[in-house]
């Protein structure tokens, strides 16, 4: 989408500092971060939220948890990490395009 700006750093018009990359996914560090490690990872295709998961794209959202633990160990993640999504505007989305934020680097308070 072209007014997206989480699609403008998979087409790489906007920066970014990756920590991995492949052809389905990105993963990236998050401009504020809310943890010592703080990275955000998000699907090549644009999905708008959570909300508009289905059958068809949610192969998307299992490929980037399947790279959850590679992420998280080449970050140093070792004592645990905490992967969150938030979905609309209850749960404080700013960022339309589906994301997971994956956080960790010290003990987290409890959120949950
Ligand atoms: P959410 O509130 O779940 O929609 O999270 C969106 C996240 O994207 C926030 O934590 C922002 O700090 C982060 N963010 C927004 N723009 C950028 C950007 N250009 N690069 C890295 N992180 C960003
Ligand atoms: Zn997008």
């Amino acid at each position: 989408m072209s007014d997206c700006i989480f699609c403008k750093i998979v087409d790489g018009s906007i920066p970014s500092k990756k920590v991995y990359e492949d052809d389905k996914m990105v993963a990236f560090y998050d401009l504020e971060p809310q943890a010592p490690v703080h990275i955000v990872m998000i699907p090549k295709t644009h999905i708008a939220s959570a909300n508009e998961l289905d059958e068809h794209n949610s192969p998307a959202v299992a490929h980037i948890f399947s790279k959850v633990p590679e992420i998280a160990k080449s970050l140093g993640l070792n004592g645990g990490y905490r992967v969150v999504n938030n979905c609309g505007a209850d749960a404080g989305q700013t960022v339309f395009h589906i994301h997971f934020h994956l956080l960790g680097g010290e003990t987290l308070g409890t959120m949950v």
